[in-house]
């Protein structure tokens, strides 16, 4: 369905209104277009800000990030979370240089060949960088446009999301100016779903769109985007086994990929309690100290982190693949949130 003015509006609405200062913004190149973009996901522009200009200091162009190690990449990240995106991240820079001798590619088809990058991140990059006539499709997004066009298919089903990405794409700007505006519609759609059309309470009466939206005449706006499967949850329980000694250096082992907190380096982890204890001499499980669990939630999955205390005289015990890291060296280690927590809060 395409609306008349639609796209004018947008690019409109954002030169005047719209979010123009971001660190990410004012800028063509594609590597910082693409880290914003894989950082912004999941994440608050506000949060994202400190981390986005670390990883430039530390990581200025595609190669050197491409060249780091990816501990190096997960330590930068850590706090993040969903750490997929890190070494999607690393794994994505290494191809760009590899099969595309250091230059991101210019259309989102081939964008989104490479690691971590979906359909709406390709077009994302595509139209703020190149002009791409592309939609982009992330989550803000799909709440203007279902709520715009009162598109109330259940996105549960795939042909009714593919349905959706049409009817974006027959709002993008049309005509000769169409490229020169792509950058600004884009941008724009992005700022209309984060600062105006919220999921709770939707600001249609400072909306540039409001005049053509159909949600807003019909006064239903939460009801979009309509999608009937709920994410299944399962809860899974995990035993920590936090050995320290005197002098602060603790016990970690990087987490095997893949699986939970794949790449990450963790208080060593076990199924059980007995799995834990097993892995000790007998005289040290006498001297385990439990703490109350504590529920650790992610995207699938609640878990529940029962976490076991030994003090000891001196860094001595081992357990697997684990190592003793000094108080001064885990700080800079990618760390699971609720492991950095803890270390954090100290014994
Ligand atoms: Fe969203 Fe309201 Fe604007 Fe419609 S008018 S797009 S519901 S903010």
């Amino acid at each position: 369905m395409h609306l008349q003015g639609f796209a004018t509006k947008v690019v409109h609405w954002q030169k005047m209104l719209g979010r123009n200062h971001l660190p990410w913004q004012g800028t063509q190149d594609p590597y910082r277009v693409w880290l914003s973009e894989i950082m912004l996901q999941q994440t608050q522009v506000v949060t994202v800000i400190g981390y986005f200009d670390r990883f430039l200091k530390r990581f200025p162009d595609v190669r050197s990030l491409a060249g780091a190690p990816l501990d190096d990449v997960l330590g930068l990240w850590s706090g993040l979370g969903y750490y997929s995106r890190a070494r999607n991240l690393h794994r994505c820079a290494q191809q760009v240089v590899a099969d595309h001798a250091g230059v991101f590619p210019r259309d989102a088809t081939t964008l989104a060949t490479l690691p971590g990058i979906g359909r709406s991140t390709a077009a994302a990059v595509a139209s703020l960088c190149f002009g791409e006539r592309v939609a982009i499709l992330d989550a803000n997004v799909k709440r203007v446009v279902t709520r715009v066009l009162g598109f109330d298919a259940d996105l549960a089903m795939a042909a009714n999301e593919r349905a959706l990405w049409d009817a974006a794409t027959a709002l993008l700007p049309v005509g000769r100016g169409a490229a020169e505006d792509m950058p600004r519609y884009t941008q724009g759609m992005m700022d209309l779903g984060a600062t105006v059309c919220l999921p709770k309470k939707p600001l249609c009466m400072v909306c540039p769109v409001q005049k053509m939206c159909q949600a807003s005449a019909a006064g239903d706006p939460q009801r979009y985007p309509v999608r009937t499967r709920k994410l299944k949850r399962s809860s899974h329980s995990l035993w920590l086994l936090w050995a320290h000694a005197p002098n602060g250096a603790v016990l970690l082992e990087q987490r095997p990929t893949p699986g939970v907190w794949a790449g990450l380096y963790c208080l060593p982890l076990f199924d059980s309690e007995e799995a834990l204890r097993s892995a000790l001499p007998a005289a040290l499980q006498k001297q385990l100290q439990f703490e109350p669990a504590f529920v650790h939630v992610l995207t699938h999955k609640d878990l529940h982190l029962h976490v076991a205390q030994l003090t000891l005289s001196a860094a001595s015990i081992q357990a697997g693949s684990a190592r003793w890291v000094r108080a001064a060296d885990w700080p800079a280690m990618g760390l699971p949130a609720p492991i950095r927590k803890l270390l954090t809060r100290g014994v």
